[in-house]
């Protein structure tokens, strides 16, 4: 595994890091046998950043690392990234107790890499009023946390603003090459520009750059024919200088050892294989996807629609070419009540996309292509 010093945090982080937000689950349980296996075989190759937030799994993910890894391994051996969900807080003092809690499910006396979640610009108007980054200040000092940071999803004006107002150790992105040209690059240099080291999230953009259409890949299979598609993905971001740690969110065994084994020796992108990387991008680009992540901030549909789900067949229809196999999952969608006919344009789910989706017209346009 590649390591990472940080001069201005004087830490060493593993290269891949551990994302606790898509574990294997059986029953909708998380899988813990195959959890702590996934685990062992991280710790085993040297990876040892864990990303945890209160929200994750029904907010039973941070428990599961107590269980898989915090109460298996010594603290010394891991490090652990956790984030307070402002949107559960109304008072300083709830944003204490969020913090508390989230020290108690995970068992552990500090937590190095504090967060605050999914950051936007209400949510940083909060933060101001309830002095959020000045309690991760004092932490800091207390030694309840080692670095105070925030994950971000909003215009990069937005964090100009934020690393402008706060102090920060580092920042939570989302980059990829896909993103890349409409907003990621500026986050990217507005981070540099501050001194944040930057903590990668959604590298292959929720699974969909791992397995792209065949006629959208094949710069890659040219440049590469050995490659996988999330081989480049992962090799874009991690070219990128100021990338500390690259969140992969782990769903299986399968996917620990393919990511495992490709930062292994990761090596940056040469100038032939960024060419290959731009075509595939301005492939993908002429497909009209939904640039939903996956992330379901806007679950639960007050009637019943999937809204990821809805979108993630949308988007597999359009990259993957594979007509029949997105109109049957489509309709047992809507057979199981969970399609987009149930949407009743109430636009709830709108106000927590981070990608700023316009979700039930989105949903309405699918529907009419694969019902
Ligand atoms: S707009 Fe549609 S999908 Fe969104 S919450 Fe309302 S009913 Fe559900
Ligand atoms: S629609 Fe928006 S909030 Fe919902 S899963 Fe997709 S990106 Fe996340």
């Amino acid at each position: 595994m590649q390591k990472k010093y940080l001069p201005s945090l004087d830490t060493t982080v593993s290269r891949l890091g551990f994302g606790a937000m898509r574990m294997p689950t059986i029953d909708g349980e998380v899988d813990k046998e195959a959890v702590k296996k996934m685990i062992d075989t991280a710790i085993a190759q040297g990876l040892t950043y864990f990303d945890t937030a209160y929200v994750y799994h029904g907010q039973k993910s941070e428990g599961v690392l107590k269980e898989c890894l915090v109460e298996r391994y010594p603290r010394e051996a891991y490090t652990l990234a956790d984030k307070i969900p402002l949107w559960f807080a109304k008072t300083s003092e709830d944003v204490a107790r969020l913090f508390e809690e989230e020290l108690e499910r995970l068992g552990v006396e500090y937590i190095d890499f504090l967060l605050l979640h999914a950051m936007n610009a209400d949510r940083w108007a909060f933060a101001k009023e309830v002095h959020a980054n000045e309690y991760q200040l004092e932490l800091k000092k207390q030694g309840k946390i080692r670095y105070a940071g925030f994950s971000f999803h909003d215009k990069p004006e937005v964090l100009r603003q934020m690393l402008s107002e706060g102090q920060w150790d580092f920042v939570q992105l989302q980059i990829n090459y896909f993103d890349w040209d409409d907003y990621a690059h500026e986050l990217y240099d507005i981070a540099t520009e501050f001194g944040v080291p930057i903590i990668v999230m959604e590298p292959i953009r929720g699974g969909a750059l791992a397995a792209l259409a065949p006629d959208v890949s094949a710069p890659f299979r040219k440049a590469c024919p050995g490659s996988t598609d999330a081989e480049w993905a992962l090799r874009f971001v991690a070219s990128l200088d100021n990338v500390a740690v690259i969140l992969s969110g782990m769903s299986n065994q399968e996917q620990i050892d393919q990511n495992l084994a490709t930062f292994a020796d990761i090596q940056p992108l040469s100038a032939d294989e960024q060419q290959a990387v731009k075509e595939v991008m301005d492939a993908m680009r002429a497909k009209p996807l939904v640039p939903c992540t996956g992330c379901r901030y806007c679950m639960d549909c007050p009637f019943g629609v999937d809204i990821p789900k809805v979108f993630r067949i949308y988007n597999e229809y359009q990259m993957f070419n594979v007509v029949e196999r997105s109109k049957k999952a489509y309709a047992k969608l809507v057979a199981d009540g969970n399609g987009a006919d149930k949407c009743r344009n109430c636009k709830a789910c709108m106000k927590h996309c981070p990608q700023n989706i316009e979700i039930p017209a989105r949903l309405a346009e699918i529907h009419e292509l694969l019902k």
